[in-house]
């Protein structure tokens, strides 16, 4: 590929792709789906292949390799891959040397099975394994099939500098650890990212200063618990207390990274997620607040209001814990937005259970949140030892009313901002219209205001909000 056709490529995708070397041959084509930590991993496996030739493509028509990077947290994303599979064998019957191979939870959930049950993939891969990837490309381009879903106590990638994939050249996300050690009895998780291990902290400074280079101006750090994030020098979380007294004195918990990564970018804006009520810590709250650079926006998931819902799903607190973690949260984070993660029909979730559910919603007022009806997964604890016994249509209803509860409060937030000016950084055009910017406050909402000729994507401007929907607030430029 000649550096024009590069350039060209470049500029085809230069608001989606980092990284398109002219001496690499191949082609690759990812799809990812899930969670954000998904997200990341598809950027991890693009920068291994480009190692080892692989520029990565968005047609997947030029492939030589299609992967889909999969979720298992309910069934219907199950299902959806399923019907990808489909697609992209319709298109190898088109382009027969073309190999598809299955990344990520729904690869390490299914394993072997996968090659056996669906003679539509020639390669699957668990999230601990990406680094066996040549090996096993090896192996399919040898006509064989190839598997690794051995999880890792070890594995946290600090060395590989992730490959952007469908940036606005604005925000990015950065690993802070892989795994977890809770066992929500609903969650495949840890059965398909195995136990929880923090990344070193250079590392993860190392990243973010390679970022910054880059011209990005917003970094989330990422884990499925980033509140138990633990360094000590390697090791398990469970293994801290076999540490020297030296390892345990210069450990970094997730308010010291916290803290670190605000202080030595100050130019740069923090998100993070996903935190957890069981694990947050007040230090990481005063941390918050100390930085203007970190945004006031909490990802706290809840999952039910009812204390005995939440010891059915071996949530590791009850109702009256969140709601006070919840007034310590806005008392000393005022303006602090939280949204949430919410679970109805739960197994056995009687009528007085939700109402709970509905009832903590009123004491909160989420700004915004992801609510789903309980969807049974193979291997938990839940599928194992409970009845999924709450009617589908009971299950509905309940989403119904949550969903509709959550929108009232989404606005309800949302006027409280309009007449405020805010900070906001410019992510790109609004979806409705190329005359106006769409970007984020320090909370996590969306603001949508005219052009003005003056300012750009990645530009940090103030906005003062006039009017607003659920989901937008609308504003002028000051
Ligand atoms: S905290 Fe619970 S819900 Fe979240 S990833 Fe871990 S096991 Fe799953």
């Amino acid at each position: 590929m000649s550096a024009d056709q590069v350039q060209d490529e470049k500029k085809q995708g230069q608001a989606l792709l980092t990284d398109i070397r002219p001496e690499n041959t191949k082609k690759v084509y990812i799809e990812s789906y899930g969670c954000q930590m998904n997200l990341n991993d598809s950027e991890i496996v693009a920068a291994i292949l480009a190692d080892q030739g692989f520029n990565t493509t968005h047609l997947m028509e030029e492939a030589d390799l299609v992967l889909v990077n999969t979720c298992s947290i309910r069934e219907k994303a199950e299902l959806t891959v399923r019907k990808r599979l489909e697609k992209y064998n319709a298109v190898k019957r088109i382009n027969p040397k073309m190999k598809i191979g299955v990344l990520g939870c729904m690869a390490e959930r299914l394993k072997e099975q996968f090659l056996e049950e669906e003679k539509m993939v020639d390669l699957v891969v668990g999230p601990d394994a990406y680094r066996d990837l040549p090996h096993l490309i090896e192996e399919i381009e040898a006509g064989r099939d190839a598997v690794n879903v051995i999880l890792s106590k070890e594995e946290t990638y600090a060395d590989i500098a992730p490959v952007r994939l469908n940036t606005n050249g604005v925000s990015a996300f950065v690993s802070i650890m892989r795994g977890c050690d809770n066992m929500c009895t609903f969650c495949v998780v840890p059965f398909t990212r195995g136990r929880e291990r923090s990344r070193d902290p250079e590392s993860i400074i190392r990243e973010i200063g390679e970022l910054a280079q880059q011209n990005f101006k917003e970094v989330t750090l990422l884990g499925q618990n980033v509140d138990s994030y633990l360094w000590y020098g390697g090791g398990l979380k469970k293994d801290f207390d076999k540490a020297t007294a030296e390892a345990q004195q210069n450990a970094w918990d997730f308010a010291d990274l916290l803290d670190r990564c605000a202080t030595e970018f100050p130019k740069l804006r923090f998100r993070f997620s996903t935190s957890n009520p069981q694990d947050m810590k007040e230090d990481v709250l005063e941390t918050m607040a100390k930085h203007n650079n970190i945004c006031k926006y909490i990802h706290l998931p809840v999952q039910s209001g009812s204390s005995s819902v939440l010891q059915r799903m071996n949530r590791q607190h009850t109702r009256e814990e969140y709601l006070a973690l919840i007034d310590k949260i806005r008392n000393i984070i005022p303006d602090c937005a939280i949204s949430q993660d919410m679970i109805t029909g739960f197994c056995g979730e009687t009528e007085a259970e939700h109402e709970e559910t509905l009832s903590l919603m009123d004491y909160v007022k989420y700004d915004f949140g992801f609510m789903f009806a309980y969807s049974e997964r193979p291997g938990t604890p839940a599928e194992k030892r409970m009845q999924d016994d709450v009617p589908e249509a009971v299950k509905k209803r309940r989403l119904n009313e949550i969903i509709q509860k959550q929108q009232a409060s989404s606005l309800y937030r949302m006027q409280e901002m309009v007449g405020k000016t805010m900070e906001v950084l410019i992510e790109g055009d609004s979806k409705k219209s190329n005359l106006h910017w769409m970007g984020r406050n320090s909370q996590n909402a969306v603001v949508v205001f005219p052009k003005t000729g003056t300012e750009t994507v990645g530009d940090f401007v103030l906005v003062q909000a006039l009017e607003c929907t659920s989901a937008t607030l609308l504003g002028n430029k000051c």
